[in-house]
C-alpha cells in the first residue's frame, strides 16, 4: 500500500490555528528569575525543552514555517525521552490503512472513544484538534521515512482498528527519523543541556532560560548554569514525572517505588513544577495510568507489553484463582488495570492474572519468540500442563475455554461484552502461549493547561503567558481519566507542530 502520501497534501496544516521503579529525589529546586538585567551567554530564535515526539515535532515545524535558529535542549546524554522507548504505536482516524482494511472511522468516532475513556473529564476541544491532524502528523513521521506494519491493531478501548505501528515496535522507529529530519533542517540539537528555570520579562513574558551544560543525570552537578535568550520564545516539552517517586506519591500514596514503572528515568517532571512556578494552572495530576499488558516478570515496558497489546484482541485473561475470566481484555487500560489489581489470592496477596492465547495466533507477532525465550511468557501444549504450572482449577478453566470459544463462533461476548470482531476465527486451542499481567506506572494524564494554540494560560492573569508554549505528556487535562493507547503519539506531535505554528505566527 501507499504508506508515504496520507494526506493528498490537501489537508496539510490547513485549518490550523482554530485553534522498575526507579527511586528518585525530587529534583533540585529550580527558579525562575526576572531578566532584567540579566547577563545573556547566548541568544536563539526558537528554544525548544526536550527531544521526545513533542520537542521534535514542534522543532521540525518550526523550521518549516520559517524559523532559521531553532534548537533542542536535553538534559540526558541521549535524545528521545520516553518517545524513543515507546511501543511505536500511532492511533489516527481517516487513514488510508482504514480504507483498504475497509474500516469506518471518524475524527468523531475517534473523539468519542476518548471521552468515553476520559469518563466525563477530558478536553473535548484538545481532543478534536488532535484527532484533526492525526493524519498530518503521521504524515510527518512518513516525510521523515518512517516505517510502519502493513495492517492496524485494534487497541482496548477504540471502537474500531485505527492504530499503526512501527516495524520496530518502538517508538524508536519515529523518533531517529525525527531527529534526522531536524539535523537535515540545521537544527541545532544540545544532550547534557538541563533547564533550570525561566527568565521573565517585565510583563511577566518569557523571554529565556536558565540552562544548565554539562549536566550528568542523578549526579552532583558540575556544569555551569548560562543564560538563553530566546528572539521568539520557549516551548517546553519535557514529558510526565512517572519516575518521580516523591511527586508521584505526593498524587496517589499508593504508587511508591515498590511499584513497576515503565518510563525512561529521565521522567522527573521538574519543567512542569517550574511552570506552575510561574502561574500555570495544574489539572488532573492525581490521574496517573496504569498499563494493564505489563508483566511481573521482566523490568519495564519489556517484551510481553507489546506482546500482549496485539494478542488482547483475541485472548482470554484469566484470574488464576477461580480459572475464569475477570474483564473484557480490549477494556480501557484504567477498567482493566484496575480488574488485575483485584486478582488476590485467598488471603489478599497480589496473584497475577494470567493471558491465554493459542500459540498459532501469538506467533504473529515478532515479540512471542522473545518472551519465550528469555522466560517472561511459556508455551504449553495441554491445558493440564497449564493450569498446573500456573496451579488454576482445571475444571472450570476448561468450562471457561468451552465458553469463551462459543463468544468466538458467535461474535457475542455474553461474559464481558468484548467485542469479537478481531477475535474472528481465533478459538483458544492448544498450544498455548501464556503470560502473566500486572499493571505498572506508565503515564500521566496530568500536567499544566494549554489550549489548542498550545498557549500555558496563567491562572492569575486569566491569559496565556507571553513567549510560553507546552506540548506533549508535561500538558494535562487532554485524555481525563484514562487515556488510550496509541494517542498519545499524535497528540504529542500534533501539539508540538501547533506549538510551533502559534510561536511563528505571534
Ligand atoms: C514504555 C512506553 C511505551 C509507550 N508506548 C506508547 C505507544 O506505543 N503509543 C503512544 O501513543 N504512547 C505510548 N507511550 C506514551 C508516550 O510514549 C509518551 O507519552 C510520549 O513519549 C511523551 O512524549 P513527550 O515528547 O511529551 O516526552 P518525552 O518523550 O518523555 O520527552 C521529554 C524529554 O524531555 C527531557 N527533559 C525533561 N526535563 C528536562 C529538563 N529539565 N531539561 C532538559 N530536558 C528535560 C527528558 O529527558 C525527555 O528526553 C508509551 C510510554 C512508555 C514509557
Amino acid at each position: 500500500m501507499s504508506n508515504k502520501d496520507l494526506l493528498g497534501r490537501r489537508n496539510f496544516i490547513k485549518g490550523f490555528g482554530a485553534a522498575a521503579g526507579v527511586a528518585i529525589a525530587a529534583p533540585a529546586l529550580a527558579v525562575s528569575e526576572k531578566a532584567d538585567g540579566v547577563k545573556w551567554d547566548k541568544e536563539v530564535e526558537v528554544l525548544i525543552i526536550g527531544s521526545g515526539f513533542a520537542g521534535l515535532a514542534a522543532a521540525i515545524e518550526a523550521t518549516r514555517k520559517g524559523a532559521k535558529d531553532v534548537h533542542i535542549f536535553e538534559k540526558m546524554s541521549y535524545f528521545g525521552g520516553n518517545s524513543a522507548i515507546n511501543g511505536g504505536l500511532f492511533a489516527a482516524p481517516g487513514t488510508p490503512m482504514q480504507k483498504e482494511e475497509g474500516v469506518k472511522d471518524s475524527v468523531e468516532t475517534m473523539v468519542a472513544d476518548q471521552l468515553a475513556s476520559g469518563r466525563g473529564i477530558a478536553d473535548e476541544a484538545l481532543l478534536r484538534h488532535v484527532a484533526e491532524h492525526a493524519v498530518e502528523a503521521l504524515q510527518m513521521t512518513l516525510d521523515a521515512g518512517s516505517e510502519y506494519h502493513p495492517y492496524l491493531q485494534q487497541l482496548g478501548g477504540h471502537s474500531v482498528a485505527r492504530t499503526y505501528q512501527t516495524t520496530v515496535s518502538c517508538g524508536a522507529g519515529i523518533t531517529q527519523p525525527l531527529l534526522h529530519e531536524c539535523r537535515k533542517l540545521g537544527v541545532h540539537t544540545h544532550n547534557r543541556a538541563k533547564f533550570e528555570g525561566f527568565l521573565v520579562g517585565d510583563k511577566g513574558e518569557v523571554v529565556g532560560v536558565k540552562m544548565r551544560d554539562n549536566y550528568h543525570f542523578g549526579e552532583d552537578q558540575p556544569g555551569k548554569v548560562t543564560n538563553i535568550r530566546a528572539t521568539r520564545g520557549v516551548i517546553m516539552a519535557t514529558g510526565g514525572f512517572a519516575q518521580n517517586v516523591d511527586l508521584r506519591m505526593a498524587q496517589d500514596p499508593t504508587l511508591t517505588s515498590e511499584v513497576g514503572c515503565t518510563n525512561a528515568p529521565g521522567a522527573t517532571g521538574e519543567g512542569m513544577y517550574e511552570m506552575f512556578r510561574l502561574g500555570a494552572i495544574p489539572v488532573h495530576l492525581a490521574h496517573i495510568q496504569s498499563g494493564p499488558w505489563a508483566s511481573p516478570d521482566e523490568g519495564g515496558f519489556g517484551y510481553v507489553s507489546n506482546y500482549s497489546i496485539y494478542n488482547f484482541p483475541h485472548s482470554m485473561a484469566v484470574n488464576r484463582l477461580t480459572g475464569k475470566r475477570f474483564m473484557n481484555e480490549i477494556a480501557d487500560r484504567k477498567t482493566r488495570a484496575d480488574a488485575e489489581l483485584n486478582c488476590r489470592d485467598e488471603k489478599g496477596n497480589a496473584l497475577p492474572p494470567i493471558l491465554i492465547t493459542s500459540y498459532k495466533d501469538s506467533k504473529k507477532h515478532p515479540n512471542t519468540k522473545k518472551v519465550i525465550k528469555y522466560n517472561v511468557g511459556w508455551k504449553f501444549d495441554s491445558v493440564e500442563e497449564l493450569a498446573k504450572h500456573f496451579d488454576v482449577p482445571l475444571a472450570p478453566l476448561k468450562a471457561q475455554i468451552t465458553e469463551y470459544n462459543e463468544y468466538v463462533k458467535t461474535g457475542n461476548d455474553k461474559q464481558f461484552g468484548k467485542n469479537m470482531t478481531k477475535a474472528k476465527d481465533k478459538y483458544i486451542e492448544a498450544p498455548f502461549t501464556v503470560v502473566r499481567l500486572w499493571p505498572k506506572v506508565h503515564y500521566c494524564q496530568g500536567g499544566v493547561q494549554v489550549n489548542t494554540n498550545a498557549e500555558v494560560k496563567d491562572s492569575f492573569t486569566g491569559k496565556s503567558i507571553p513567549g510560553l508554549y507546552a506540548a506533549g505528556e508535561v500538558c494535562g487535562g487532554i485524555h481525563g481519566v484514562s487515556r488510550l493507547g496509541s494517542c498519545s503519539i499524535p497528540e504529542c506531535m500534533v501539539m508540538g507542530m501547533t506549538a510551533a505554528r502559534s510561536m511563528m505566527k505571534a
